[in-house]
């Protein structure tokens, strides 16, 4: 009997009888990682790289590198959710005899299905009869098998089925790799990989019903798109919806209203956010904040026009790269001329570099500037502040010699994550971009320069103590890169900040400096961004607090309220004295009740409120509240500003 070696996640290597099953593998290392086992990776032989996702029951006939996918596996998960698509259309099909399906993939979280319904009504009250079937289905625990079909064997099924759809996707596929998969009376024409069976799928719900084109083409028949999610447990899919419906609440675009951040006008165009003032205020904050910190980190500041000549792109390469796809040239009565919006702020920076001669110890140089920068996006990816056509990076550019790169590296990561913490976000990761390592010729730059610098990426990384995955083949051709993602409070994650080596634009653009040698040297160039863009790091933060901001970003910290407007005078006073120690506040001297100028207060998030009487006049003092938790006594104005002095501040 010949044998295969499996070599698991850890090295090591084990032997098996040829034909071994994933199952048997993860029940020969244990019955727990059997009993949690939904699909397996085969041939997974670089780090990181992407091996085939497998069917636990399928034979391995050669030597093979793999992992056996559980729930916490993104690669198990697809399993399980693919695995529900087909579940859902099998209690589909036996309430709706005669349905024909388009396509059911996995996606980020859950599943869909296209679906041929004719004209039968589909709403709430059909998902939830949909829904009831799976969970009968599923508790029949039929095991999913897969079959290797001849073309025609799965023309004849599909035509004898009726389906027009399936017999499309057929048509694509050469004979000899098609596979049907079954479970139940369900057959489906499907590439894999399932779950052993239906028995795990425990919670169900199906969430929506949206429309469709075929193959994404309007010129063909609209179907419906029926989204639904999947757990194990119902512990998790009830938390699952629950983040859902916080979720809704937290929508910057609707927090974005409510709280008069930021608006959208159809007249000034779209994908062009106006910042309304209190919006403003929050901005110029994080600005404040970076700027000081930049200072601090030895970056000079720069202004750089908003507009830069054709020229400049085609050297850059942005132009041919990107040209066609965006903003087109503007003209000027000169016709020679032609100028770009500008999509990114490097090329104009590049410019100041060469100012002047530059030797090895004027290195390195930091340009920072808060650019604004406007890319064409297509109107269907537009979405509230963070995918937008203008936009500022708070941007900064490095020169630097190949030796700084990893001290660089480390400051950059420094600023990156004192930022984070500044803001609350405690939970991050980054992604170390690097080269495909099968494929090297199509990246520019010194094979050496590059192997230290992904060398060094990596350990300044880790000096820094920063979880990171590293991926082969992600990097950009002109540079490796780092990319941190960011968990929000309701454990999504957002890409912000990036740090990304270039060898290209300062070869472009020919910059260098004298070395030590007295010989000419090009300047290694780190681009990077601890927000990211301003629009879509206050995206992300309104949605990770809710719109409740740190004090010391809070457009509105204050809000004084008279008891009555008798108290109106005294009520001014202290929001003077607030003001004359930069305290952001407004006097509440509507003719309401107190405890409607509360509510409304709370309601805009203010975090203190300073309610103001007949006692606090007397005494000169203020009856503190704070927003969310109520009273928090009576206190001397002065008392109270010197309390919360540092949390007023920017954090240092
Ligand atoms: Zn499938
Ligand atoms: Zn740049």
């Amino acid at each position: 009997m010949s044998v295969v070696n499996i070599t698991l996640p850890d090295g090591s290597s084990r032997q098996y009888p040829a034909g071994v099953k994933g199952i048997e593998i993860a029940q020969s290392i244990s019955e727990g990682l059997a009993r949690n086992a939904l699909s397996i990776e085969v041939n997974a032989c670089l780090p990181d790289r992407q091996g085939e996702i497998w069917d636990l029951s399928r034979p391995i006939n050669t030597d093979a590198a793999i992992k056996i996918f559980t729930w916490n596996d993104k690669g198990g998960k697809y399993a399980f959710w693919h695995s529900s698509a087909h579940l859902f259309a099998e209690a589909l099909e036996a309430l709706y005899p005669g349905v024909k399906f388009g396509i059911g993939p996995p996606i980020e979280n859950g599943f869909y299905y296209d679906v041929d319904l004719g004209d039968r009504p589909f709403g709430d009250e059909e998902l939830a009869a949909v829904e009831k079937k799976m969970v009968e289905l599923a508790k029949a625990n039929s095991t999913f098998v897969r079959r290797d079909v001849s073309k025609k064997e799965a023309i004849d099924y599909f035509t004898k089925k009726g389906d027009e759809y399936k017999l499309e996707l057929i048509d694509g596929l050469a004979d000899g790799s098609i596979t049907f998969y079954q479970q139940g009376n369900f057959v489906d024409l499907c590439r894999g990989p399932h779950i052993p069976s239906t028995g795990p799928i425990k919670a169900i719900k199906l969430l929506s019903v949206a429309g469709a084109y075929w193959r994404g083409d309007e010129k063909n028949k609209m179907l419906k798109r029926i989204y639904g999610i999947t757990f194990p447990k119902q512990k998790e899919l009830d938390e699952y919806l629950h983040m859902l419906e916080e979720a809704k609440k937290r929508d910057h675009r609707k927090l974005g209203k409510e709280l008069e951040l930021f608006a959208f006008s159809e007249k000034v165009g779209m994908g062009l956010p106006l910042w309304l003032p209190k919006g403003t205020i929050l901005r110029e904050r994080l600005e404040q904040f970076m700027r000081r910190a930049q200072i601090r980190a030895g970056y000079d500041p720069v202004v750089t026009p908003h507009i830069g000549s054709k020229q400049l792109y085609v050297t850059s390469g942005h132009y041919e790269k990107y040209g066609k796809d965006s903003f087109q040239p503007i003209h000027t009565p000169d016709e020679s001329e032609e100028f770009l919006l500008k999509p990114m702020n490097c090329p104009h920076h590049c410019e100041i570099y060469k100012v002047k001669p530059r030797s090895y110890k004027d290195l390195p140089i930091r340009l920072a500037e808060f650019g604004t920068v406007y890319r064409y996006e297509q109107s269907g990816e537009l979405h509230g502040l963070t995918r937008v056509r203008g936009f500022t990076q708070d941007d900064a550019h490095i020169f630097c010699r190949p030796d700084q790169v990893k001290d660089e590296f480390i400051k950059v990561i420094d600023l990156v994550l004192f930022t984070f913490k500044s803001l609350g976000f405690e939970d991050y990761t980054a992604q170390v971009s690097l080269r495909d390592p099968e494929n090297k010729t199509k990246y520019i730059g010194e094979d050496a320069l590059w192997e230290r610098a992904e060398r060094e990426i990596q350990e300044a990384a880790d000096e820094r103590g920063l979880k990171t995955i590293a991926v082969f083949g992600e990097a950009a051709f002109y540079g490796p890169k780092l990319d941190f993602m960011v968990k929000d409070a309701l454990g999504r994650s957002w890409q912000l900040g990036t740090i990304q080596v270039d060898y290209q634009l300062p070869q472009r653009f020919e910059l260098e400096y004298i070395g030590s040698d007295n010989q000419k040297h090009t300047p290694v160039m780190i681009h990077r961004a601890p927000f990211g863009s301003m629009e879509r790091f206050v995206a992300v933060l309104i949605e990770h607090c809710a719109g409740n901001f740190p004090l010391w970003l809070a457009p509105e910290q204050i809000a004084v309220l008279p008891i009555s407007e008798r108290f109106n005078e005294y009520g001014q006073q202290v929001l003077d004295t607030l003001k004359n120690s930069d305290i952001r506040g407004f006097l509440d001297d509507r003719n309401e009740k107190i405890g409607r100028k509360i509510r409304d207060a709370e309601v805009n998030k203010v975090p203190f409120m300073l309610l103001v009487g007949e006692k606090e006049v007397a005494e000169g003092k203020v009856a503190v509240r704070k927003h969310g938790q109520g009273d928090q006594g009576v206190m001397d104005l002065k008392e109270f500003v010197e309390r919360f002095s540092r949390e007023f501040a920017l954090p240092a």
